[in-house]
């Protein structure tokens, strides 16, 4: 099993782990001593540690050795109008397993998400990248207003905007006219609220010139959904 932890680590280091994770090990995965874990915190790689149980209910981690290297975060950044919070945890989640970097909170004038706790969307991709085997956890950006974002995206940043309304009839075909596959430039995928962009906002968007409009089919995708099928697109035509 991996587990993050918050602490520094390096060998040697014995930490006592907490109540909800030393439950997890020895009573769900029955975990007993001397079993391996996997830790990381997002800084140090990935190391491997022995479970030392300390009484019934809780348990130490002795760590041994750094099992991988702490890879650089991946580049691609991510940006959504946030959403009702039982989707926006699904859609942060699924973001991070389809290799997002950035998770950038975008406000457009029909956002309807409620107030951004920013920290649960923090504690969604640390429990995506526990799930899906990443060290480098993404970073949560601080939300912003369309315009804010879009001119804090590199010039050279290829936006992939997803547009229900883009006369687009192969989105592959176009992703490749936009970016060559050999060697593909940074990139941003936006997608937008329940309530879609306004016509202005889909003007300023498309007047980026470093952008690409996908249609994803003809039916209307729910936001979350359009982010697993855009950024499955976007891995699979240009995926590092
Ligand atoms: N305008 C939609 C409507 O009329 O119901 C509402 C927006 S849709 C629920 C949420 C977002 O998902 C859109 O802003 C767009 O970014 C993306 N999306 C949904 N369906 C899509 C499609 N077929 N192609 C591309 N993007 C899509």
């Amino acid at each position: 099993p991996r587990l993050h932890v918050e602490a520094d680590l390096r060998a040697g280091l014995v930490l006592p782990l907490e109540r909800a994770q030393a439950g997890y090990l020895l009573t769900v995965l029955r975990k007993a001593e001397g079993d391996r874990v996997h830790l990381f915190n997002g800084r140090d790689g990935e190391w491997r540690a022995e479970i030392r149980p300390n009484g019934r209910k809780s348990a130490d981690l002795a760590l041994i050795e750094q099992t991988r290297p702490q890879p650089a975060p991946a580049d691609l950044h991510y940006l959504f109008a946030p959403l009702k919070t039982g989707r926006l945890d699904y859609m942060a989640q699924k973001a991070v397993e389809m290799g997002a970097g950035l998770i950038c909170p975008v406000f457009t004038r029909y956002t309807q998400g409620e107030r951004l706790k920013l920290d649960r969307l923090r504690a969604n991709a640390i429990e995506a990248a526990e799930q899906c085997g990443i060290l480098a956890i993404p970073e949560i950006a601080e939300p912003a207003r369309l315009p804010e974002a879009l001119d804090a995206l590199e010039p050279g940043r290829l936006l992939v905007f997803c547009d229900e309304d883009a006369a687009v009839a192969d989105p592959v075909a176009a992703l490749r006219a936009a970016a060559d596959p050999a060697s593909p430039p940074p990139l941003a995928v936006l997608v937008g609220p329940e309530g879609g962009f306004s016509p202005d906002e889909g003007e300023r968007i498309a007047g980026r010139p470093a952008t690409v409009a996908l249609s994803l089919g003809p039916r209307i995708l729910r936001a979350d959904t359009a982010a697993v099928a855009v950024l499955a697109l976007v891995q699979a035509v240009l995926g590092d």
